[in-house]
């Protein structure tokens, strides 16, 4: 696979911002996001909400925050647990 698309991206870029992909695939990742204003916003969301929580707590996130924000940006891109109405 040498071409991604955006839902494979955006499965991608979390691995990608948790820093768990590798080199070759982070290329195809960078590559990717530069041309694409959707990957783009995802990106700078993703890492702007962490950024204002440290920002309000002053000090590391707790991890069972970290999984619950990446619980809520799974279900944000349609893919997580979903509830009936
Ligand atoms: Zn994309």
């Amino acid at each position: 696979m040498t071409d991604i698309s955006c839902q494979t991206g955006v499965e991608l870029l979390m691995d990608y911002l948790e820093g768990v992909v590798p080199e070759d695939m982070r290329t195809i990742l960078d590559s990717h996001v530069a041309g694409c204003p959707k990957c783009t916003a995802f990106v700078a969301s993703y890492l702007a909400t962490p950024r204002i929580l440290r920002d309000a707590t002053a000090s590391a996130m707790p991890p069972e925050l970290q999984r619950s924000l990446l619980a809520f940006l799974r279900a944000q891109r349609g893919d997580g647990p979903r509830q009936k109405d």
